[in-house]
């Protein structure tokens, strides 16, 4: 075996290992093979993270300028931009995600940086009107604290810039927890952090295989705002533990996204739509298009031409470029997909292609997979898989398409395929998710809000309005009289 590589948490602007000196191996899911050691720190080390962010925080970082901070952010992007194909290998190593798709998605990570730095020499305070003249009343934006950031596996740079960028704008310190599965890239990306010139503490990152540290971080009584991404169960247990602190906290959760196809679909890019949806990223993407909800009379053509494509998807090394799809992250994902394709078949699913593990080509490979046959209350309709299974059923009319896309305790995003522009706009605005794309799907920018409806999430990430997510609005009273009137008359 090669040797690993070596990776240490950034604390305090500093390389440092677990205060306890124990690591974990990180295992490649393509080859099978561990590729790289990990510390694995524990709750001292969220201790001296969350210490260490408090101290930028009332040092150098916090009297600094949002022009400052707005310099830094540019040149963050830009050293970003620089290290792109190394940050894009090493998601690469740790999710089976392919370099291709990576590459594209580490090479626009700066751009998250770019548009903040835009919003963070622009932080204006407002000054208000109030019923007494002798007072003028401004406001200030100023920043929430420290805040904790917990990511997960399967886009773990792009899933922390989206907190990270509008907290750094807003001048708030972070402590970044990566997932267990895949920590090598925010630990690097740290590193780039010191490169672009941020004081030591403004960003800190701690690794550990325990969930109690996300635990910890999450309830952390030195922390002022959570931001967490992950799955419904946890993001419920984040809230709890924000909640005990009476902190805000954002959270980006799970999905179950219906892809609502008319029969005046164009249908072959409709099944480009679908097929992206779901099985780019071995449909390992909270907003995965899972649900096929298509008109019956177009459901067997649109079934053909997706099951069609799905089944001549190349699997195979995530560094080739001809590869389509690579394996599923990790053994306990892995497990859980087979799981959830064995319960579509015992609950009556018939699979238009795929329905099993791929063994062709060892790694952990599932075969892009179109189940039909199946009902609204299937399992495989209400769950969230998280891996590259289609779900596919039928409505007759628009009122029945909008009930069964609303079907369902999720709301993270949607799309409609028709060309009726009435009817788009109208089922778009019956859609109960954050985001709605009309003829197309999985398209994300830095400036457009991103987030989830009811068990999907709080709050949103992305645009504008995300950097107030990290700052605390302060009213300031200024008398202008010089009164000294008796004080019980004041007022
Ligand atoms: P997860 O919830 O298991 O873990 C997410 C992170 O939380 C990890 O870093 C983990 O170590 C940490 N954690 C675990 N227990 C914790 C606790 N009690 N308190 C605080 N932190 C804790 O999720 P995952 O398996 O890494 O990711 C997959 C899930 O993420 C899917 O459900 C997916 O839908 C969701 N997701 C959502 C979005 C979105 O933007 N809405 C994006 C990507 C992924």
């Amino acid at each position: 075996m090669a040797d690993l590589e070596q990776f240490r948490m950034t604390i305090a602007g500093k390389p440092v290992d677990a205060v306890s000196g124990r690591s974990f191996e990180s295992t490649n899911p393509f080859t099978g093979e561990t590729w790289s050691r990990i510390p694995d720190g524990g709750v001292e080390d969220v201790d001296a993270a969350v210490g260490a962010a408090r101290a930028a925080l009332e040092g150098e970082w916090g009297a600094m300028t949002g022009f400052a901070r707005a310099a830094l952010l540019r040149r963050l992007g830009d050293v970003i931009g620089e290290n792109a194909e190394r940050l894009a290998t090493l998601e690469v190593n740790d999710s089976g995600k392919l370099y291709r798709e990576m590459i594209g998605q580490t090479t626009g990570l700066g751009g998250w940086y770019h548009y903040y730095a835009g919003l963070a020499d622009k932080l204006e305070g407002r000054q208000i009107p109030t019923p007494n003249p002798n007072y003028l009343v401004y406001t200030r934006q100023e920043p929430v604290g420290v805040v904790a950031a917990i990511t997960p596996w399967n886009s773990p740079l792009l899933l922390m810039s989206w907190k990270l960028a509008p907290a750094l704008a807003a001048g708030c310190t972070v402590v970044i927890k990566p997932s267990e599965h895949s920590s090598a890239s925010t630990l690097f990306f740290a590193e780039l952090v010191g490169r672009a010139g941020f004081p030591p503490g403004v960003v800190n990152v701690v690794t550990g295989l325990s969930r109690e540290i996300g635990a910890h971080l999450a309830g952390h009584p030195g922390v002022d705002k959570v931001a967490f991404t992950g799955s419904t169960a946890t993001g419920r247990a984040v809230a709890h533990a924000a909640a005990e602190n009476l902190n805000p906290a954002t959270l980006e959760l799970g999905g179950k996204s219906p892809q609502v196809v008319f029969p005046d679909a164009d249908l072959a890019a409709a099944a480009n739509g679908v097929i992206a949806g779901v099985f780019a990223a071995t449909g390992q993407t909270c907003m995965a298009g899972s649900r096929l909800i298509v008109h019956a009379d177009v459901h067997d053509e649109l079934v053909r031409l997706v099951a069609e494509r799905a089944s001549r998807i190349r699997l195979g090394d995530p560094n080739d470029p001809d590869t389509e799809m690579g394996p599923v992250a990790n053994r306990q994902q892995y497990e859980k997909v087979v799981g959830y394709l064995e319960s579509a078949r015992a609950e009556g699913g018939v699979f238009a292609t795929g329905g099993g593990p791929d063994t062709e080509r060892g790694g952990l490979f599932v075969r892009p997979t179109v189940v039909t046959g199946v009902t609204a209350d299937s399992t495989i309709v209400r769950e969230e898989v998280f891996g590259p299974v289609l779900a596919a059923y039928t409505f007759t009319d628009e009122d029945e398409a909008i009930t069964l896309a609303n079907d369902t305790p999720f709301g993270l995003a949607g799309a409609v395929w028709t060309k009726d522009v009435h009817r788009a706009h109208r089922v778009a605005a019956r859609i109960r998710a954050g985001t709605v794309w009309i003829n197309a799907y999985r398209v994300v920018s830095p400036s457009v809000p991103f987030g989830g409806f009811k068990s999907s999430g709080l709050g949103r990430e992305n645009g504008i309005d995300a950097v107030r997510a990290y700052t605390e609005d302060k009213s300031v009273w200024v008398e202008l009289s010089g009164d000294t009137r008796d004080p019980f008359t004041l007022g």
